[in-house]
């Protein structure tokens, strides 16, 4: 580990990690679960997925003081049917819950083409691609998605009842890194309208609406009794139904305007649910799935596309590897202190 000059500390992944799994235990996360949660937080600050890094480390140990999750849940994994794994995450975090099934999903989706894994009463608070990509890695499609904490209205309306509900995608890519997307439904992150509205700025019309249900481009109006909007009109609308079907009503879990933590003050993890669906592309002969991919991403590329999604990911992850992982020094000062 270095200080430069422009005061930047550079820190391996594994420093970070076995750093932010000391704050996750010193604030009651079972020794299991922090090495988990660390590694996936830590790896969100390594690939630039930077608002999923340790900018959230301070929204989960407040999560924890506040006793909404418990960081030392250990999640019972029922073995539903030949291709069904129900999951009760037990008010602990989704990766740990995440961690404990996944291996007997991949078994079903090897042995029977496919897995659907549904996770109730877990608090996913990161990115889902690091849930995705070593199926990926490992030859699998896999998709995923988990309903939040309401802050989105759907067209039309004026009240939020939605999550940001993002969705992954994750396919192998013959001789390449898989290719994964992962964004939420809504038009914008509400982290980053917080920011805007904390800067003054203002943001595009569509984005959100006020408290009277009228578009505004004032960020402050939307986060004051409004509420985002989904891209795309109803097409994200659509989706984000989605997301609350699959990840809270076929799991289990609750609705994203169910989430209720006011009795835990300083809590904001959303606690929902999380649906996973693993697919081996191979089955039945199809050899070729992760070449045809290749083609497909070669042939897109060619028309002129030149970031497909995940690109940018894998570019500063492999910088991070080479030059370790960039934090400027009161980022990382917070970040020791929250250790004694
Ligand atoms: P973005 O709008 O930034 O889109 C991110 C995805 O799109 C990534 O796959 C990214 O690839 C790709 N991408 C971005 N720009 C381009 C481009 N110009 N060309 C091609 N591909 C592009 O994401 P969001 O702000 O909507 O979401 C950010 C993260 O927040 C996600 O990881 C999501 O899972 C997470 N999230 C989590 C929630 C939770 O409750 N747990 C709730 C809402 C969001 P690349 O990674 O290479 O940049």
């Amino acid at each position: 580990m270095t200080n430069s000059s422009d005061r930047q500390t550079r820190i391996s992944y594994d420093d970070l990690t076995s750093l932010l799994a000391r704050i996750f235990v010193r604030f009651g996360v079972s020794e299991a679960n922090a090495a988990i949660v660390a590694a996936n937080c830590a790896g969100c600050e390594r690939d630039g997925s930077l608002s999923h890094g340790v900018f959230r480390m301070p929204g989960y140990v407040s999560s924890l003081r506040s006793g909404w999750v418990d960081g030392k849940a250990v999640a019972a994994v029922l073995d539903v049917s030949t291709a069904f794994i129900r999951v009760d995450a037990r008010n602990g975090f989704a990766q740990p819950a995440l961690s404990l099934a996944m291996p007997l999903a991949v078994e079903k989706a090897s042995k029977f083409g496919a897995a659907v894994l549904a996770i109730k009463d877990s608090h996913h608070f990161s990115a889902l691609w690091p849930d995705l990509e070593p199926l990926a890695r490992n030859g699998f499609v896999a998709l995923s998605m988990v309903s939040g904490l309401a802050c989105v209205a759907p067209p039309g309306g004026r009240k939020a009842v939605m999550g940001t509900n993002p969705i992954a995608f994750a396919t192998p890519v013959d001789g390449a890194n898989p290719m994964i997307f992962d964004f939420a439904t809504s038009s914008m992150s509400n982290g980053d309208l917080r920011i805007a509205a904390r800067e003054g700025r203002g943001v595009p019309l569509g984005t959100g609406v006020d408290a009277e249900g009228e578009f505004t481009e004032d960020p402050s109006r939307i986060l004051d009794g409004g509420a985002l909007l989904p891209f795309g009109g109803h097409k994200g609308s659509a989706l984000s139904l989605m997301v609350e079907v699959l990840a809270s009503a076929l799991t289990g879990g609750q609705f994203s305007s169910e989430v209720d933590f006011s009795a835990h003050s300083g809590a904001e993890t959303p606690k929902t649910g999380q649906l996973v669906i693993v697919i081996d592309p191979r089955r039945g002969g199809n050899e070729v799935f992760a070449s045809r991919v290749a083609q497909l991403m070669d042939v897109v590329r060619a028309s002129g596309q030149t970031r497909l999604p995940s690109d940018r990911r894998y570019r500063t992850r492999e910088a991070a590897e080479r030059d370790g992982i960039p934090l400027n020094d009161e980022t990382y000062q917070n970040l020791l202190s929250m250790t004694r």
